[in-house]
């Protein structure tokens, strides 16, 4: 779910730490009978809600389990009302069953029947209470009708809720609530099991007057006309669908089918027509590209249905906002997202709200893979560090906790920290092995639900060993590595040994993150990149490469979300430290006479050393002599320890103090 409102000004969730994102767009003023009129505007998606009262999952029953919701609807405009009858479908998963409990919000039921007998009933808050007038064991199957009516409501804060809006005149449920514990809002329109973990399928009728379309989930099975000029618009979803994907939207639509792919077919308030085909002109290619990845598309139809809110991914027909209907691809991101949650998070629902990164951390990851089938691997990393990765870490002192279970459901770190997620994921299995767990994750568990602990088993499945370490500290755990990384390199016949240090600093999240990390060695025209793992807090890693380096990246495709800075610190394999207790000699290069700084956080025995390029000691300057702490200078002459005046030329100047070793290079010119 995206939130894509057109705002004068900028808005904020009470509670909320999360800066808004602004992406530049048009308003448009539509009239029901009129004409667009285009308003410069800007398009605020925005996100986050304030903290949840309630963190813990949505409960499905134990003792039931719904299988099929007929709902028969009319909106009724001009009260604001909405008429409704639900016959739905219940079986027992116990022995002994004496009745049900089903969420409903704001509407009252008139009656409630099974098979012609009236039952006893009662709503309190969002929660009716049915009495069974006979026990039903484990299997048995049966249907309530429930006939109710009132006026729905909306969530404060104005996304999800059942709405009867003015402009464009609209009537349409939205499925999540970004600011309600739980988040589900099916409930605000009809009776049921109202959480993701109990899917069912679904005809849904709509009555409307003439002028007016509704669209619904599935497939359209019938628009029946009455004598009044009344029409019914049947929809059926005959794959399992979870109640916060269902929807109704009813308003003067035009029906376009897709010119490209008969399964595809947009429904435009009248007055969006002219802009449609700009809008969606990139809809076919994104299926396509999402078919190769990810199978065939898996229901009836797909449709985006224009709303005056959105962005919402119901089940077959995602709610598009008004407000985005630009007449040009500029919004293809929020298309691809919704487009992916039919198969991440529609196809596979996660099993309660702790897990839905499953479903917004994949569907934005969908965004970055439609950018790079369109613009490849250099627009793909593009998008990923200038849309996921940033968000999260320019605002990451606010954005600590874990993607698991977290504070706010709607948030960066669920949408671009876990689609980054998946996107460090696929470094440390390979395209191959990652693609495959994608697909078997959703093969495991296609029109069912799933959680974390079986994402992580279909990519272990693939990658041959555990990624505990990996769901340990991306997914359960807040932070990022933050790294000082450094190089150098010394000759070794004719080669060259290369040092390549990291020591991370993070002060959030675990000391020591475990990730593959690319670094690029570049020479006089020629390269080589080497993958080391990191493991821990500190580390050198000494490779041989056979050319002269002269600079190396670290990390140069940007797999890995971190802070990384370049510490010019440890040569020859010296380790590397966060804060360099050896600095560089001054000046350098010299002749004959340099000045050896170096720093102690405490007293220590030091030892400066002197060395040429092989290794040999040319000159002892402090020999295990106790240091106080503080700064300190040590002067050399271009001497050796025998007298001589040393040649031109590089060499190494060591310190040992206490238990640390550093190296450093310097340059005597004569
Ligand atoms: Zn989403």
């Amino acid at each position: 779910a995206i939130l894509a409102a057109t705002l004068v000004g900028a808005l904020t969730w009470p509670g909320s730490t999360e800066a808004d994102v602004i992406r530049p767009s048009e308003r448009f003023r539509v009239s029901d009978e009129g004409e667009v009129v285009r308003i410069p505007a800007r398009v605020i998606e925005m996100r986050g809600g304030p903290a949840d009262a309630i963190s813990a999952p949505t409960v499905c029953p134990d003792s039931f389990d719904v299988q099929h919701y007929e709902l028969h609807l009319n909106p009724v405009r001009s009260t604001s009302t909405l008429e409704g009858t639900a016959i739905i479908t219940i079986e027992s998963t116990v022995d002994g069953l004496t009745g049900v409990q089903l969420a409903l919000r704001d509407l009252v039921a008139s009656s409630v029947e099974r098979a012609g007998n009236a039952l006893t009933y009662a709503q309190v808050g969002d929660v009716m209470t049915i009495d069974l007038d006979t026990t039903y064991d484990t299997g048995g199957t049966f249907a309530i009708e429930i006939v109710y009516s009132g006026t729905p409501d909306t969530e404060s804060g104005g996304f999800g809720g059942f709405w009867f809006f003015p402009f464009p005149i609209t009537d349409f449920s939205m499925g999540v609530g970004l600011n309600a514990t739980p988040p589900s809002m099916g409930r605000y329109w009809f009776p049921g099991v109202d959480a993701p973990c109990d899917k069912a399928t679904c005809d849904i009728y709509v009555e409307t007057n003439g002028p007016k379309t509704a669209v619904s989930n599935g497939a359209l099975i019938s628009v029946t006309t009455d004598s009044t000029g009344r029409k019914t618009h049947h929809w059926q979803e005959t794959h399992q669908i979870a109640t916060y994907l269902m929807s109704i939207s009813v308003a003067k639509y035009t029906a376009i089918p897709d010119t490209a792919n008969p399964l595809i077919t947009y429904y435009v308030h009248n007055d969006l027509v002219p802009v449609a085909a700009g809008t969606f002109a990139n809809v076919p290619a994104m299926m396509t590209h999402f078919e190769s990845l990810f199978g065939p598309y898996p229901y009836d139809k797909f449709s985006y249905v224009t709303t005056p809110i959105g962005d919402m991914e119901h089940q077959t027909c995602v709610s598009h906002s008004t407000a985005l209907m630009s007449g040009t691809t500029a919004n293809d991101d929020i298309l691809a997202h919704e487009l992916m949650h039919q198969w991440f998070g529609d196809l596979v629902t996660y099993e309660d709200w702790r897990e839905v990164w499953l479903s917004e951390g994949f569907a934005t990851y969908g965004e970055a893979l439609f950018v790079e089938s369109q613009s490849g691997a250099a627009g793909y990393r593009n998008y990923v560090t200038n849309q996921l990765m940033a968000p999260y870490l320019g605002n990451a002192a606010n954005l600590t906790y874990p993607i698991y279970d977290p504070t706010f459901k709607w948030g960066t770190v669920v949408y671009e920290k876990g689609g980054v997620v998946l996107h460090m994921l696929r470094k440390v299995m390979g395209d191959t092995a990652f693609f495959a767990a994608m697909n078997g994750y959703l093969a495991n568990h296609a029109f069912s639900t799933a959680g974390t602990g079986d994402f992580q088993a279909a990519c272990e499945t693939e990658y041959g060993s555990s990624l505990a370490w990996f769901f340990n500290e991306w997914i359960y755990t807040g932070g990022h590595p933050v790294i000082d990384w450094t190089w150098d390199y010394a000759p070794n016949g004719p080669d060259y040994d290369v040092s390549l240090g990291i020591v991370q600093t993070q002060t959030v999240g675990p000391a020591a993150y475990e990730m593959p990390v690319d670094f690029k060695i570049s020479g006089v025209g020629t390269d080589t990149t080497v993958t080391v793992w990191m493991n821990a807090a500190t580390q050198t890693f000494p490779v041989s490469v056979p050319f002269e380096p002269t600079s190396v990246q670290f990390d140069p495709h940007n797999w890995l979300l971190d802070e990384a800075a370049f510490v010019p610190t440890g040569v020859g394999g010296g380790v590397p430290v966060a804060t360099a207790a050896l600095e560089s000699n001054r000046p350098n290069p010299f002749n004959p006479l340099t000045a050896i700084p170096f720093h102690l956080p405490a007293a220590a025995r030091v030892s400066i050393t002197i060395h040429d390029p092989a290794g040999r000691l040319v000159r002892t300057l402090l020999d295990a002599e106790q240091i106080p702490s503080g700064s300190h200078l040590v002067p050399w002459d271009g001497v050796s320890d025998t007298g001589a005046d040393v040649a031109s030329g590089v060499y190494f100047y060591r310190m040992l103090a206490g238990e640390k070793i550093e190296t450093r290079k310097m340059h005597l010119v004569r």
